[in-house]
């Protein structure tokens, strides 16, 4: 039995949903990024493509939306969404699920989507593959595979129709050593939180903005059903660094320790020459040195620039996994056998504090 009450899977395919999260009546990049994967993922199933906006006098924004593929937009307005909460987003989000009966649901792995995700995954009753970097979809060879290692009854197996596809959502695991690749067979919506700038956004197109369609659906939302109430909203003191949005990352690692402040000076200076951001390493996060917001990696932020300069940095797996899909990378490194370089354009082996002021002069002289 499927949890949505359904005799079979073929009767709930109800299209990819994308929840499109936004913040004081502003979309997050997130957003854009999930609507054009999923105008890939619902493509290739032939389905239709929808967003899911939740909040206060949001139906401005939604058309925007279909400017990057959403062929519609569920808009949930009421006053009790206006700021976000677990209880009210989840109560309304897992009503409309249960009445549209949507086959995929992406949501970005932001704080936001982090904590509403599994609770609605829970609710609903089915499985959620959090902080994927890569979804696909693929028609079922896995009948077999459940058989030899999964404890589900034979006859549930037997009952997964062969034309069955899923959605394949693949993830680091085991700190970032292997890619893990994930189907939930039985249970629908298939839910993933999906890292934020990991997925490229369209082109946006205003004759597909104008197209889309807005759909109010029916949901409740009463005092009754929140338990928890907003009472500020602070905003952040220090504006954070916009790694994700940056053409330019220069980064700094461990390679600064004999002279930290030096080294983020020049970090600083070659990114402005550049037009660029600084970014660091985990090492230098944990130290102290920089400040959370501009960790990349599988634990920070994953960023795909246009040049990617990576100071005194040694190339871990986790460290790779959020910047290796960069357009041009280069590396400044002692050690000539340190792992950057293999994934490097540009690599130059030597003391970061020489070559670093040498590449600040040569920008300005060109
Ligand atoms: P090191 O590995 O110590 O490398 C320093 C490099 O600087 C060396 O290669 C050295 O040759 C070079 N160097 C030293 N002096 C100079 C100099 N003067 N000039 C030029 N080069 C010099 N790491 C991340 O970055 N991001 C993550 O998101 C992340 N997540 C993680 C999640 C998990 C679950 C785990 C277990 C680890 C994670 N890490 C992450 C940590 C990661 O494994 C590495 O420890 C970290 O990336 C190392 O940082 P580093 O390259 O700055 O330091």
């Amino acid at each position: 039995m499927s949890n949505y009450n359904s005799a079979a899977i073929e009767e709930f395919k109800g299209g990819v949903w994308v929840f499109c999260e936004q913040r004081q009546g502003k979309m997050m990049p997130t957003s854009f990024e999930l609507i054009s994967e999923g105008r890939k993922l619902a493509d290739e199933l032939g389905e239709k493509l929808y967003g899911l906006l939740l909040g206060h006098e949001i139906e401005g924004i939604a058309k925007e939306l279909g400017g990057y593929g959403a062929d519609g937009v569920y808009v949930c307005d009421h006053p009790l969404l206006a700021n976000y909460t677990t209880d009210g987003y989840t109560k309304v989000i897992c009503d409309v699920i249960q009445e549209y009966k949507p086959e995929v649901m992406l949501i970005g792995a932001t704080n936001i989507g982090r904590d509403l995700g599994p609770r609605c995954a829970a609710r609903l009753h089915t499985g959620l593959c959090a902080d994927c970097t890569h979804l696909d979809i693929d028609v079922p060879k896995y009948k077999d595979f459940l058989r030899s290692a999964s404890t589900l009854a034979p006859a549930m197996i037997d009952s997964i129709p062969e034309d069955d596809r899923n959605l394949k959502m693949t993830r680091p695991a085991f700190g970032g050593h292997l890619m893990a690749t994930i189907i939930c067979p039985r249970f629908r919506p298939a839910m993933a939180t999906v890292r934020p700038g990991v997925m490229k956004k369209n082109a946006f197109d205003q004759a597909k903005a104008d197209a889309c369609e807005i759909i109010k659906p029916n949901f409740s939302l009463t005092e009754d059903d929140m338990e928890t109430q907003v009472v500020e909203v602070v905003k952040a003191a220090k504006k954070l660094v916009d790694l994700i949005g940056a053409d330019v990352v220069v980064s700094v690692g461990r390679g600064i320790s004999k002279d930290v402040e030096g080294g983020i000076k020049l970090a600083e200076e070659l990114a402005e020459v550049l037009g660029g951001v600084v970014g660091g390493s985990r090492a230098t996060i944990d130290s102290g040195w920089l400040s959370a917001d501009h960790q990349v990696g599988q634990t920070g932020k994953t960023v795909h620039p246009k040049i990617y300069v990576a100071l005194g940095i040694s190339g871990a797996i986790q460290h790779k996994a959020g910047m290796q899909d960069s357009e041009c990378i280069i590396a400044v490194n002692k050690n000539d056998t340190a792992p950057i370089f293999e994934i490097a354009d540009y690599g130059i082996c030597g003391d970061l504090f020489k070559v670093t002021p040498m590449l600040i002069e040569a920008i300005k002289a060109a």
